[in-house]
């Protein structure tokens, strides 16, 4: 059986990473300033976190939502704590979709309502609310049509206001900072006005932290530079370092019903113990302070470069937007200067690196990066 074709791939296959590097089949060292899609939050097989995976893995690995799990417990609690969120509930899933799948349920159950806002050049996952699901554009969804989806223009909080006074809508689906749309930052002043608007009205808020949370713009969750408390928030990624887990925050207003949300393998033994591993790595190690001091660094020197046309992100969580598009630019720094990165649409290069990054290693990035603009 061959596989189904539909990720264009490097001719390089990683084999093993440490920290913020990894490594071929052939032994050559990578830089990682992408962390395979913002996953790898405290670095390729840091020792503490695979210590506790292999001890787990040995105990069990799974077994399912029918029984207690302390697990869960340990890590909402540990969770709550360090998010701010502790008054909020987690309902525990494998994936950033499926989170957004359940938020998005659970705005419709608590308002009766199917009418989604989103906005232009976001990415939820292969969701309801996705719009886009590639750059081909024979391929576009909703790929179902449970919710109705209003895509506005970010940061326009009138043609917001113009949709909601149409009664219609259950909920408003945004990211903290925009990760495939580019790195697009919505403004503090746009996300309390889209708080209160929210909650005038009666509509649900869920702030999609999938890729700009856990601690990768340098707070726990992008949104709380804003100072706002949205009623849903919905994670992966970072979560379990690479481990498939996903999370959504609840707010205390949801009551729980039996049998309302529910998922075969979300909270699983081995995913619990990744995901409380990641945190007490993040706490030990101050990685969010450090997505903030090392972020800050990186975008400040990267000013410098007069190439980049537009320059954008919080945290370890970077677009540089060039004039020209950036494939071949993106193939020199991988092939000629062994650095992973990432792109968002054609013009738009996307840093995501492990939050363990230093600024030596930053300062080794900048170094190739200067020397692949040549
Ligand atoms: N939401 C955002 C903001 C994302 O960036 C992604 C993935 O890139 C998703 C949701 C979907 O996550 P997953 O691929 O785990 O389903």
């Amino acid at each position: 059986m061959k596989l189904f074709d539909v990720y264009p791939l490097f001719d390089i296959e990683i084999v093993s990473g440490k920290g913020c590097y990894t490594y071929d089949d052939k032994g050559q060292e990578y830089l990682d300033l992408y962390g395979g899609h913002a996953v790898i939050s405290v670095g390729h097989t840091h020792p503490y976190y695979t210590q506790k995976l292999i001890e787990q893995a040995q105990k069990l690995i799974f077994y399912s939502n029918s029984v207690k799990n302390s697990l869960q417990v340990k890590l909402a609690e540990k969770l709550g704590k360090m998010s701010g969120y502790d008054d909020y509930a987690l309902f525990l899933i494998n994936s950033g979709a499926e989170a957004n799948e359940n938020a998005l349920k659970l705005a419709s159950f608590a308002t009766g309502k199917k009418k989604v806002i989103a906005f232009q050049k976001s990415f939820h996952g292969r969701t309801s609310a996705a719009v886009k699901v590639t750059n081909n554009p024979k391929i576009v969804a909703p790929i179902n049509d449970t919710f109705e989806v209003a895509f506005l223009a970010l940061n326009d909080i009138e043609a917001v206001k113009s949709e909601i006074s149409k009664g219609d809508v259950c909920a408003v689906i945004i990211e903290g900072i925009q990760g495939v749309g580019g790195i697009q930052v919505p403004t503090a002043e746009f996300m309390q006005q889209l708080s209160a608007l929210c909650k005038q009205n009666g509509v649900i808020l869920i702030l999609d932290e999938v890729q700009s949370g856990y601690g990768r713009s340098g707070k726990f969750f992008a949104h709380q530079y804003a100072g706002i408390r949205p009623d849903l928030i919905t994670m992966a990624k970072g979560m379990g370092n690479g481990f498939p887990i996903g999370g959504v925050l609840i707010s205390p207003a949801f009551k729980p019903v039996y049998g309302m949300l529910g998922t075969t393998f979300g909270g699983n033994h081995l995913g619990c113990t990744a995901a409380t591993a990641v945190l007490d790595i993040m706490e030990k190690e101050n990685l969010v302070e450090n997505a903030a001091t090392v972020g800050s660094y990186l975008l400040k020197e990267l000013k410098n470069f007069k190439q980049i046309k537009d320059l954008r992100g919080k945290g370890l969580m970077i677009g540089m937007e060039f004039e020209e598009p950036v494939k071949e630019l993106r193939q020199r720094l991988l092939f000629d200067y062994k650095v992973f990165t990432g792109a968002a649409g054609t013009n738009v290069i996307r840093l995501l690196p492990p939050l363990v990054l230093t600024k030596a290693d930053a300062d080794k990035f900048l170094e190739r990066f200067e020397k692949a603009l040549k």
